[in-house]
This record gives C-alpha cells, sequence and structure tokens, in this order.
C-alpha cells in the first residue's frame, strides 16, 4: 500500500460500481479504501448490501468487504479517506450528479466520473486515451474557471461509442476523412445497470429504444474528436451520425453495425485491415496497466464479433472488429464489439486514471 495512491469508489454498490472494485484489487496505482453509495446502504458495512447482489462472478475483495458505506451525497466525508474518487452513480437528476462531482472537486478531490452529467461540461475532458489524451489540457483551464486547486473532473464516454471508435480513429487519424456514419447498437443488459430492464422486457425480446442513448451517440463522437482552443474543447464538424440504439438479451458487450461514407480520399479493404492492426497510441506506449497490447482486433470469421465469444480480448479493453465489406449506400460497412463495463464502463474509467496519474496529475494530492 505504501506507495498506492487511495481511492474511493462513489455508486461502489451498483453495477458498474462492483465492476471498479473487482478491477481495483491488486491494482499497482491505486488502492480502495473509501466506498459511498445512496443514504439506503450508507453505515451498513459493504459486504452485506453486495452479497444478494454480487455480479461479478468472484469473490468480493477482502480488503474491501469490511468498508462501511458512506452516504455519496457528503463529498466531505471523503476527505482525508481518499486522494481521489471514480464515480460511477446514478441519481434520479443529471445536475444533482453535476453538482456532487463538482463538490467532490471543490473539496480537493479529482473525480474521474462514468456519468453523463459533465461530459458536455467545454472543459471536462471526455476522454477515449488512445482517441483525444491531449484533450487533457483542458484540466488547468477547469482549475482556474472554478478556483479549484486540487480538484478536477474526467470523464469518458456512453459506453457504446468505445465499441466503434477506435476504428473510426485510426481512418481518420491515417488520412481518411469520415464524412456519413449510420450505427446501429445492440447493447448489452448490463448496460443499463442493477436491476436494469425487467426480464419480461428483455427474455425472448429486443426493446428497439433506449432513452437518451440515440442523442449521446450522435453527439458525444464530435467532442471526442475535437481539438483544444483556447483551454476548451472545440467540437469536430464530422462525421455526420445517424443512430439507432437497441437493448438485447446479452448480459455483457454491446454490438455496433456501422457503415461509413468517406470523403474523396477512399480506402481499400486491405488497407484499411492494415491500418486498424498497426493501430496503437499513448495507453499502449505508456504501458498502462489497463491498456490493451492491440486495441482494435480484426476477426476474419464471417460469423464475429460475438459478445460471448469476443468480448474479454484484450482484458475486456478491445475493440473487436469483423464483416469489413463495401456497402452499397455508403463506402463500407463493419461489426464492432466492446465490453460496456470493461472498456465501457468501469476498466476505461481506471485506464483514464491510470493516464492522469503517470501524467502527474495527482501528484500534489
Ligand atoms: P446502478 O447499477 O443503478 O448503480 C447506481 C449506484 O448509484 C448505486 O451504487 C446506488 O447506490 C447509487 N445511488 C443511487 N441513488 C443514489 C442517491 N440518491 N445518492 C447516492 N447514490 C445513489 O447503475 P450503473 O449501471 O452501475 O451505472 C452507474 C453510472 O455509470 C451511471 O451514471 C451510468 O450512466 C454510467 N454508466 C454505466 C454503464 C453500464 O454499462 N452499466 C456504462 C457506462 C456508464 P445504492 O445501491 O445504495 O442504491
Amino acid at each position: 500500500m505504501a506507495d498506492k495512491i487511495a481511492v474511493g469508489v462513489l455508486g461502489a454498490t451498483g453495477m458498474v460500481g462492483q465492476r471498479y472494485i473487482k478491477l481495483l484489487e491488486n491494482h499497482p496505482f491505486f488502492k480502495v479504501t473509501y466506498v459511498a453509495a445512496s443514504p439506503r446502504s450508507a453505515g451498513q458495512v459493504y459486504k452485506d448490501v453486495v452479497a444478494s447482489k454480487w455480479l461479478i462472478g468472484e469473490d468480493i475483495p477482502a480488503d474491501v468487504a469490511d468498508l462501511v458505506i458512506q452516504d455519496a451525497n457528503d463529498a466531505k466525508a471523503a476527505i482525508g479517506k481518499c486522494k481521489f474518487v471514480f464515480s460511477a452513480l446514478e441519481l434520479p437528476k443529471k445536475e444533482d450528479i453535476k453538482n456532487l462531482e463538482e463538490a467532490y472537486a471543490a473539496e480537493g478531490i479529482p473525480v474521474v466520473s462514468n456519468a453523463s452529467a459533465n461530459r458536455w461540461t467545454e472543459d471536462v475532458p471526455m476522454l477515449i486515451p488512445e482517441i483525444n489524451f491531449a484533450h487533457l489540457d483542458v484540466i488547468a483551464e477547469q482549475k482556474k474557471h472554478h478556483g479549484w486547486d486540487k480538484g478536477f473532473i474526467a470523464v469518458k464516454p456512453n459506453c457504446s461509442l468505445q465499441t466503434y471508435m477506435m476504428p473510426i480513429h485510426a481512418l481518420i487519424q491515417a488520412g481518411y476523412e469520415v464524412k456519413k456514419m449510420v450505427v446501429t447498437t445492440l447493447q448489452a443488459t448490463s448496460g443499463a445497470g442493477y436491476p436494469g430492464v425487467p426480464s419480461f422486457d428483455m427474455i425472448d425480446n429486443i426493446v428497439p429504444f433506449i432513452g437518451g442513448e440515440e442523442e449521446k451517440t450522435e453527439k458525444e463522437c464530435l467532442k471526442i474528436l475535437g481539438t483544444v482552443k483556447n483551454g476548451k474543447i472545440e467540437n469536430a464538424a464530422l462525421p455526420v451520425v445517424s443512430s439507432t440504439c437497441t437493448r438485447v438479451p446479452v448480459i455483457d458487450g454491446h454490438t455496433a453495425c456501422v457503415s461509413l461514407e468517406f470523403g474523396d480520399k477512399k480506402p481499400s479493404m486491405e488497407e484499411i485491415k492494415k491500418i486498424w492492426a498497426a493501430y496503437k497510441s499513448v495507453p499502449q506506449e505508456l504501458n498502462l496497466p489497463s491498456s490493451p497490447e492491440h486495441p482494435i482486433v480484426y476477426r476474419e470469421e464471417e460469423n464475429r464479433p460475438q459478445p460471448r465469444r469476443d468480448r474479454e480480448t484484450g482484458k475486456g479493453m478491445a475493440c473487436v472488429v469483423g464483416r469489413l465489406r463495401p456497402c452499397n449506400v455508403f463506402d463500407i460497412k463493419f461489426v464492432a464489439l466492446s465490453h460496456n463495463t470493461k472498456r465501457g464502463a468501469a476498466m476505461g474509467g481506471i485506464l483514464n486514471a491510470e493516464l492522469l496519474k503517470v501524467k502527474g496529475f495527482f501528484d500534489n494530492l
């Protein structure tokens, strides 16, 4: 523990919070010393509260099992108990999550968040570290703007975007403008948290609507691909996106069927596969503990990727792609998959924190 950073998990009892607790067991940089959830759980021992709803399939880590849960609404309670927090909160009003995350930052406790409440704050980076690590530059402006000395907020995007943004970024980075995208997502049940979608809606069924998801899918990619100007993130103008988001009876692993239209310069199928195979970025160069060796893995089999077979690829952090072929309407189409509670949620948040740590953002805590 001597040189590990003490961390807290807000929403530690939920679907994503439990993933954090398990993934942070024996983490080389971080150690969980603080857990918080709703006032319903506050004051109780962690293992007693999650016993009947532990979903990770392995034992509750021994060093967290006996921690007493605190009320996540009380930011001051975390002072001196942890250096920064992962936020995996789900509150009825987004504004309440925004205010609460800001309250932690104001108390000098940085927040690495999974929630959507701060994704559109223009000086808050929305990170997929392989793509937009340079957006960390806005944190200095954010701290200045709020008068925060140590605290700040960094967030990750919606889980479904992580299923296909790296393959698209790889092509843009190789010089191929992506003008239009049509995407249909098939999103896992765990994406709705616990207890989530009623079983009568989910067994033998597909639900062709997820509240707010299509708006997030169509907008967030533009911020992720944006550039930092004058301490703020300026959104990219392209691609124009049309999405349909569905909930399917899969436990973990979001799938996306994607069609792309390029600008005048169009890559061949073989070139695209070469670009994806060669794609590496800062997390791989820095050898961050949660980074996959190969962020994009292409499967040549005609019936892959599949959630049950492919979601754990690269520690559950790789984007698995297959079925690349010409599109009769746009230029190309493919199917992509990622693990929504690992890459799309807790492990994606941990990767963000690893990047922040290595880049010195936790040095003065
Ligand atoms: P969840 O299973 O419903 O868990 C919600 C957590 O928030 C629980 O710990 C709960 O504590 C706590 N909470 C609820 N009401 C509260 C209150 N009034 N005050 C303080 N804490 C409260 O949700 P989840 O799926 O883990 O999602 C957590 C966050 O991650 C959400 O913002 C979600 O949008 C985001 N996210 C989820 C996924 C995914 O795949 N599931 C992916 C990306 C992002 P109690 O147990 O005490 O009620």
